[in-house]
């Protein structure tokens, strides 16, 4: 009885026995399942990935594609590397998982001194989260617990400044650029929070007193309800891909001192040697109350975040009670223990020259286009590189023509970015470059 009305009772599906990717299952794929922002409705096709090694995906038909975009700013070290997978193996010998509920382990405490020694001090507290939405969640709720240890219950709104991305979970959302953010879909749901413009000084060009007017206004009047100031050091990553003045963190950090308000810097795209310094913050020399890292801390390869915090943020609020926060996944062994072994690859110092020689490349390579009509701007920072151009990108047209050129590069909106591996050869760097300038900086696109 019940085996005829429950659809797990009677579950078949219908599996081919190998791991090749056939058209049925590309089909399936289009109607059955949700991919990053899409509908699953008169979706564009997905190209399938059946391996990767190194700088390259391979797609089933064979091709290899230089990977531009290092899977969203995660695989620094490439696909396939042999200290990963090692680093995988022998824990998935001994535990995979378990609670982090009353139990510790090697992997989550190994993981966590590391941490606390990369980061400067006082950020000695650390709070594993299993995605980089999480972590940006954690850290809020960090500042608004921290004002109500401190008996400031008020304190509980975040200032931030426009074009952010922090992520796609409610409180990260409501930080996220208003306008080319997610709020219209969900508005009067999301959590208020406050917003100034983006920093006017870019990178490079000395920042005044007068580009922190705004902020410096809106805090002299409203300190009293502000919890923290979240922002993206130095590169906005997702909502816009802008690269701001180090010196507005120096001044923001003053300001948030003056006013009594906590900074949080959300590192989670620029941590780990993407902006050619470990930390972005380094350019800057300004400490945060509360960090957040992720995407490339395994070396993407699994899901891991964390949210530090100076002891003095922890202290405040375990004088008070517990810290209300406990993903299931909480510290996942795996996961922190490849995080280990990118960390360590890391600590050899070799990104350093190499984000340097990416620079460099993405500079020569990419400037060319900035002379044409359809592109706005070009810039370059550590191993980021963007092409902006004055319109959207048609992406149904363009995806296909990168991937003809043996790259994939997956732009949004008017940015053509890439931040590719950093083991990248200067001859796979320069096949990048001249995809991108061969596709996007003609006229006409
Ligand atoms: C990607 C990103 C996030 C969100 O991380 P997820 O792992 O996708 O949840 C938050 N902040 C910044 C700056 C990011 O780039």
């Amino acid at each position: 009885m019940l085996e005829s009305i429950s659809p797990t009772g009677s579950w078949r599906e219908e599996r081919l026995l190998s791991t090749e990717i056939t058209q049925q299952d590309l089909d399936f794929d289009s109607t059955h399942i949700w991919h990053p922002y899409t509908a699953t409705v008169n979706r564009p096709p997905m190209y399938p990935v059946i391996g990767g090694e190194g700088v390259r995906l391979t797609l089933s038909d064979g091709r290899a594609l230089i990977d531009g975009m290092s899977s969203w700013w995660c695989t620094v070290h490439g696909y396939n590397h042999p200290r990963l997978n090692a680093a995988l193996k022998t824990q998935v010998d001994q535990f995979s998982h378990v609670m982090f509920g009353g139990l510790t382990h090697k992997p989550g405490i190994t993981l966590a001194r590391q941490l606390v020694a990369m980061t400067p001090e006082p950020l000695n507290t650390v709070f594993f989260a299993d995605s980089g939405s999480v972590a940006v969640e954690v850290a809020i709720k960090m500042a608004m617990q921290y004002w109500q240890a401190r008996k400031q219950p008020r304190k509980r709104k975040m200032l931030t400044v426009r074009g952010g991305y922090f992520g796609d979970t409610s409180g990260a959302m409501s930080v996220c650029d208003p306008e080319n953010g997610m709020h219209h879909w969900f508005s009067g749901i999301l959590p208020q929070h406050h917003f100034v413009h983006r920093p006017g000084c870019r990178f490079g060009e000395s920042c005044e007193d007068q580009h922190l007017y705004e902020a410096r206004t809106f805090l002299a009047d409203h300190h009293q309800t502000i919890a923290a100031v979240i922002i993206e050091p130095v590169v906005q990553g997702a909502g816009g891909m802008y690269f701001y003045s180090p010196d507005y963190l120096v001044k923001l950090r003053a300001l948030c001192d003056q006013y009594g308000v906590l900074l949080i810097h959300d590192e989670i795209a620029t941590g780990f040697g993407r902006t050619g310094q470990l930390f972005a913050l380094e350019h800057a020399n300004v400490i945060p109350d509360i960090m957040c890292v992720g995407k490339a801390l395994t070396g993407g390869y699994m899901t891991l975040a964390a949210t530090l915090c100076s002891e003095h943020v922890s202290t405040t609020i375990s004088e008070q009670g517990p810290f209300m926060h406990g993903p299931t996944f909480m510290a996942n062994p795996l996961a922190c223990a490849v995080a280990t072994a990118s960390l360590d690859i890391l600590q050899e110092g070799h990104w350093r020259s190499q984000v340097q020689m990416i620079e460099q490349m993405l500079t020569e390579g990419l400037m060319p286009c900035a002379s044409m009509p359809t592109v706005a701007d070009v810039r370059v920072l550590g191993a980021i590189g963007v092409v902006e151009m004055k319109k959207a990108v048609d992406m149904q047209q363009i995806q296909p023509e990168f991937v003809k050129r043996g790259i994939w590069v997956r732009p949004f909106g008017k940015l053509v970015y890439v931040m590719p591996p950093y083991i990248i050869s200067p001859d796979d760097l320069n096949t990048l470059c001249s995809g991108i300038r061969d596709v996007v900086c003609r006229q006409n696109v």
